[in-house]
């Protein structure tokens, strides 16, 4: 159906032009004069676009009268500049067709304001308020701004796989998937055991927590990858910081050690926020003002702001003499705490920071040994509000380190035998690093919890979508 988008119209200067627009009816308002203002969204951009439907229109009595929120319907008519404040221009409708009616006594959105929980409860109805567009539009924009700033640099998009029989942290959290039927769990007679040989992929099998591993593979024959996907981890841990699936982007890059790593992380961040800064305005306007007071000056100083980089050491020391500070006292082993993080990149450093070098029992075993024996090359970087927002390491090249890693850990080196081909056949230098995207988007409109800033957000008990 031909129509034009409602942000084309309302940047339209060309009064006198016909224009037919479709969209959900936000508010009516009847005038003595006899016609009614019908504000119209569309999702196209934050703002409604008023129209004038005067009482000759032949169903002014039958449908434009009973116009509440949530109905929806196409008007075809002329834009003229506004004479009130508020907006610019308005449509004056020749015609408007009803779509579909919404009775307000039953729509969930009829009321004004709506807690963010009871919205969660309407997840499927909750991106036609103010807010969720707003999110849903501002996490669009950190998306393409993600593959724009990696495409520039001569990265690869590629997709890792989402069944995986590997585990690339080494530490549970992970979704079992079977096609076995689990009141009758064939069982090896001599182990007792559960038998996945007979399982849909013959041998146990999860949900990815990461696509690391499978990326490293392309990094070294393509260069420079990243992915873009989902990952999942059944995280019993109810925050406002962790879902159940989320999706992560991962660069990997080959030729590279950590300190091109964090160079990579640092632009990327700045790219991130440069692109909502000035394609998201109005959005960010209206979070700023309903949702976290200041976003919009955090994100400016953010977009230009330089990196501090320290290493794990320093940033022991630092919290070590501010110990009176924290709940959790810092000591040199321990991993850092969301207290420690926002510590240091709030009150030390007042901007992003980035630590390096840690203690390598507190890593995942693909990290780099350091040559002092006790630290890895790792990083995170953290950011003021939320703490750590990027995890990242240079992996470990070297064969003979790596497998003795795995030994020590008590994993087994066979059921990593692709990855330890990497470092078999032409090993190369190569980092890499995680965001997860669901905490940049919050991190980016200032939500308060996760769950509200992915469309169908799954975490303990949370599924009904
Ligand atoms: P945390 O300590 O916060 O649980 P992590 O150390 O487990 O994070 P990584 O394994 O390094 O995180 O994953 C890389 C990135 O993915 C993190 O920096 C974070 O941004 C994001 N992330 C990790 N777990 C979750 C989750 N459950 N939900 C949403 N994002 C997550
Ligand atoms: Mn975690």
């Amino acid at each position: 159906m031909k129509h034009t988008v409602i942000k084309d119209v309302l940047a339209s200067r060309d009064f006198g032009q016909t224009f037919t627009v479709a969209g959900w009816v936000r508010t009516r308002r009847d005038s003595k004069g006899g016609f009614s203002f019908v504000e119209l969204n569309d999702g196209s951009c934050f703002d409604n676009l008023q129209i004038v439907a005067p009482q000759e229109l032949p169903n002014y009595e039958a449908e434009i009268l009973k116009l509440y929120p949530g109905c929806s319907l196409t008007a075809t008519g002329k834009l003229v500049e506004s004479p009130a404040a508020g907006q610019a221009v308005e449509l004056h409708a020749d015609s408007i067709t009803l779509f579909g009616a919404c009775d307000p006594l039953k729509y969930p959105l009829s009321k004004g304001r709506i807690s963010f929980e009871r919205l969660r409860e309407v997840a499927h109805l909750r991106p036609r308020t103010n807010t969720f567009g707003c999110v849903s539009r501002i996490r669009n924009c950190l998306a393409m701004a993600t593959h724009k700033f990696f495409q520039s640099r001569g990265f690869y998009y590629f997709n890792a796989p989402i069944f995986t029989a590997s585990d690339c942290e080494g530490a549970g959290e992970m979704f079992q998937v079977t096609t076995m039927d689990l009141n009758n769990m064939p069982k090896d007679p001599e182990t007792g055991k559960v038998d996945f040989k007979q399982d849909f992929f013959g041998k146990p099998v999860n949900l990815t927590v990461s696509g690391q591993l499978e990326a490293e593979t392309y990094a070294c024959a393509l260069g420079s990858v990243y992915t873009f996907g989902p990952t999942f981890r059944a995280e019993k841990s109810n925050t406002s910081r962790h879902l159940s699936e989320f999706w992560m982007i991962e660069p990997e890059i080959a030729f590279a050690d950590l300190n091109d790593d964090a160079d990579i992380a640092e632009d990327y961040l700045r790219a991130l926020f440069n692109a909502v800064i000035t394609e998201c305005q109005d959005d960010l306007k209206f979070c700023d003002a309903r949702i976290e007071k200041g976003l919009l000056e955090r994100l400016t100083r953010l977009a230009t702001a330089k990196f501090a980089r320290i290493t794990y050491d320093e940033a022991i020391e630092i919290l070590s003499k501010n110990a009176d500070a924290f709940e959790f006292k810092p000591y040199w082993g321990a991993d850092l705490q969301s207290e420690h993080e926002r510590y240091l990149a709030e009150k030390v450093f007042n901007g992003p920071v980035i630590v390096m070098n840690y203690p390598k029992e507190i890593k995942a075993f693909y990290m780099r040994a350091n040559d002092d024996g006790k630290t890895v090359a790792a990083m995170d970087v953290l950011l003021p509000e939320v703490g750590e927002i990027i995890g990242g390491s240079q992996r470990e090249e070297r064969l003979d380190l790596l497998e003795g890693r795995i030994r020590e850990l008590g994993m087994d080196p066979a059921n990593y035998w692709w990855y330890l081909d990497l470092r078999r056949f032409g090993s190369v230098p190569h980092a890499g690093f995680g965001l997860g995207f669901e905490r940049m988007v919050r991190f980016c409109t200032g939500m308060g919890n996760i769950r509200d800033v992915i469309p169908y957000p799954r975490a303990p008990r949370e599924i009904e979508f």
